[in-house]
């Protein structure tokens, strides 16, 4: 086996028991050959503390966990809105923004009443998303998208979900990412990129001797 071959996951398990993100990755891996699954499959298993200060040291802390328990190839993700005038807040700390328990709706509030006396040019911001594919080996690869935006004075739209309704998306800043159909977002959105990027690492494999390797006889 290459050392190209060797670097090619057949099954990955993804750190995070929630389904839409499952379904979400299954979609864009279409046709990879890797054999999805989540944490849903291992319920004993309870990730650790995000207690990294970077998206990328939290995707690894979640992917390296996974590794070690399972034994497979792992995937994860990090992500959270980083505003420039607050010098990257809230950043790692964006579901937690207004405390432990927050909801989206006082992670919103929060951000409001932060930005209250800030100008409108001033108020510029970016999604950020770190996705972290790790092998039993050892090996860690990352992948990140990021979008940029401004955040707005007031809720706008009903769609998506944490800071979307606050999010005006670049370049003309008229709709906020709550106002797009998931297509849209996932068009320009960090997720999107982040998991593009890695797709396109994966489809690389494909292109190469990665299906000989898949099929052939062992
Ligand atoms: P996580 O990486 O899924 O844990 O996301 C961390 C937090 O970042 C979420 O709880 C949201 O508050 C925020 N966030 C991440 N991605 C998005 C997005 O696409 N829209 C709005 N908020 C987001």
């Amino acid at each position: 086996m290459t050392d190209r071959q060797r670097c090619y996951p057949k099954k990955l398990v993804l750190a995070t028991a929630n389904p839409g993100k499952k379904k979400e990755l299954q979609a864009l891996l279409e046709g990879s050959g890797i054999k999805l699954v989540s944490l849903l499959e291992y319920p004993q298993l309870v990730l650790p503390e995000e207690t990294g200060t970077t998206f990328v040291a939290n995707a690894k802390i979640k992917a390296r966990f996974v590794v070690e328990a399972t034994g497979h190839w792992a995937l994860s993700d990090d992500s959270g809105l980083v505003v420039d005038v607050l010098a990257g807040a809230p950043g790692v700390h964006s579901a937690r923004y207004a405390g432990l328990k927050a909801v989206d709706s006082e992670n919103n509030l929060k951000l409001l009443q932060a930005l209250a006396e800030i100008s409108d040019d001033q108020r510029t911001a970016a999604f950020v998303c770190v996705v972290v594919l790790a092998s039993p080996a050892g090996e860690e690869f990352v992948f990140e998208g990021s979008c940029r935006g401004s955040i707005g004075r007031q809720l706008t739209g009903s769609g998506g979900f944490g800071y979307d309704p606050l999010f005006l998306v670049e370049p003309d800043y008229q709709l906020s990412m709550a106002q797009l159909s998931t297509v849209q977002k996932s068009v320009i959105s960090h997720r999107g990129q982040a998991l593009r990027k890695l797709r396109q690492w994966l489809g690389s494999f494909n292109k190469e001797s990665v299906k000989k390797e898949l099929t052939s006889p062992r």
